[in-house]
């Protein structure tokens, strides 16, 4: 490890990585009366992805999903608000409108974490990349998909395993002043935002738009992936292919067929175009991306296309014909270990139990997942250090179906897991109504905390340091 401060205390916990799963899991041991020694490598070390020097950089999208009740990611947020997360309360504080969503300015986000890390006297912020995970103390490493190659070999060495590679994209932004309003319009999908002032920006495309579109979209030029072919010529285990389903390169899912985009990202259900009174034959729908409202991100086009690919194939939506690019879309390394046998349920490797791994290392995937497992980890390092019983969110909650689908995955087919309902253990009395089953989810998973006073303890069992 290099550059380790002698002033920090031998009794600190060490966190590797100023992330969403790092800052969240800081705080809460802080919050606890432990020193933690947080060490970021950013600015000294860069990844692909992060721009800034801040703590919990948001990457690509500002939004944290659906808050919606009746969602799993607003079931999720929601049972991180009765845990009393830190950073779901900084991202409140930083929110800005995008209808049903969580959606935060994301340079306030990151600067508010920052205020409440550096504030707290027992965290120390240490700019340095860690090389290697420290033997014998507590550690949770947070380095998250994009660790440091030296750190993701000594990951590596500790799982016995081959690190998993996946390639994860990012959605280009533009200015709003370039966003044509002569053919673009406001409104949400079935205006279901409270205010009912639309909070999207929405191209709609006419058939033959569309048609043309999807020809230059596939045909266009696309950057090689070098890293992926690289690992796949050194024999690094990938799992079923180099892209996450749920974060695929809008080149790569128009590949699928000439309507695939028209029933995915550009479907255009629950709007009418106000120029023609009818519903568009598809949408590219435009979301705010900071508090000042002068840049807007498309919503799943993240992309893997050549720059000036982008300008000329992005520019052939309608309404975006003279847009004014502030960020191009990317692809980036997606570093992950395969949990199962690794890790137990409290996040902590099985057989190195001063290590608990965090956030989408873990296998987690989404802002609000990765909060998760930084929070479950840190108050699994407090119980470890004092003897406690760790704690065990129930498999009805969505942290804890999170948790066992991740650790519990015994196949070869693994992938990041994000918040979804089907995770969760089948309904008693299912009612028939996809809406009404999601209701019995959400009041099931949150009578758990309501039971458990939100602590999630367990009642009278002990550790279990048994894999699933
Ligand atoms: C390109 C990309 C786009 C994504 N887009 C989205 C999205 O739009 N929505 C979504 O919900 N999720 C997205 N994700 C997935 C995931 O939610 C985010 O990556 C999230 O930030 C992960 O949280 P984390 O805390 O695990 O890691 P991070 O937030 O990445 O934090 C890890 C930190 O560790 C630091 N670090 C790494 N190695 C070392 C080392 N050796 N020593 C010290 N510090 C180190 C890094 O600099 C970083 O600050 C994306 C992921 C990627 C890679």
């Amino acid at each position: 490890m290099k550059q380790i401060d002698p002033v920090i205390p031998s009794t600190a916990v060490t966190v590797i990585g100023a992330g969403l799963a790092g800052s969240e899991a800081s705080l809460i041991l802080a919050e606890a009366g432990l020193d933690v020694c947080l060490y970021e490598m950013r600015p000294l070390v860069r990844t692909e992805a992060h721009r800034t020097d801040r703590p919990a950089e948001l990457v690509c999208s500002n939004s944290f999903g659906s808050d919606l009740p009746d969602r799993a990611s607003g079931l999720l947020k929601e049972e991180l608000r009765r845990l009393n997360s830190p950073l779901i309360r900084i991202a409140e504080k930083s929110r800005i409108p995008a209808g049903a969503a969580l959606a935060v300015d994301r340079e306030r986000f990151s600067e508010n974490v920052a205020a409440l890390l550096s504030r707290h006297p027992r965290i120390k912020l240490i700019r340095a990349e860690v090389g290697e995970i420290p033997a014998g103390r507590p550690v949770i490493v947070a380095a998250g998909p994009l660790a440091s190659p030296a750190l993701a070999a000594s990951l590596a060495k500790l799982t016995g395993k081959d690190n998993l590679f996946f390639f994860d994209a990012i959605a280009p932004v533009v200015t709003l002043e370039s966003i044509d309003f002569g053919k673009a319009f406001r409104a949400s999908r079935y205006e279901r935002d409270e205010s009912g002032a639309g909070d999207y920006i929405n191209c709609p495309f006419s058939k033959a738009e569309y048609e043309s579109f999807i020809e230059a979209l596939t045909g266009a030029e696309r950057i090689p992936l070098k890293s992926f072919e690289e690992a796949i010529n050194a024999g690094v285990r990938v799992g079923r292919g180099p892209f996450f389903e749920g974060c695929l390169p809008i080149e790569i899912l128009a590949l699928r067929g000439p309507d695939a985009l028209a029933f995915g990202p550009l479907r255009p259900v629950g709007l009418t175009d106000p120029q023609t009174g009818k519903r568009p034959w598809a949408c590219l729908q435009l979301r705010r991306d900071n508090q000042l409202g002068d840049a807007y991100n498309l919503v799943g086009f993240q992309t893997n296309l050549k720059y000036p690919e982008q300008k000329r194939v992005f520019r052939m939506i309608p309404g975006l014909e003279n847009a004014e690019f502030v960020r191009y879309g990317e692809m980036h390394r997606n570093t992950f270990i395969a949990a199962h046998g690794t890790l137990n349920l409290q996040l902590q490797m099985i057989r190195y139990p001063n290590v608990f791994i965090a956030g989408q290392l873990a296998g987690v995937e989404g802002y609000a997942g990765n909060i998760a497992f930084g929070h479950v980890a840190a108050r699994n390092v407090i119980r470890y250090i004092s003897g406690q019983a760790p704690i065990d969110p129930p498999q009805e909650t969505m942290i804890g179906a999170l948790i066992r689908a991740i650790v519990g995955n015994d196949s070869d087919d693994i992938q990041p897991v994000k918040a979804n309902f089907g995770i969760l253990p089948p309904l008693e009395n299912p009612k028939r109504s996809k809406k009404e089953r999601a209701a019995q989810y959400v009041e099931r998973a949150l009578r758990r905390y309501d039971l458990s006073g939100s602590r999630l303890e367990p009642e009278s069992r002990q550790a279990e340091n048994d894999p699933v």
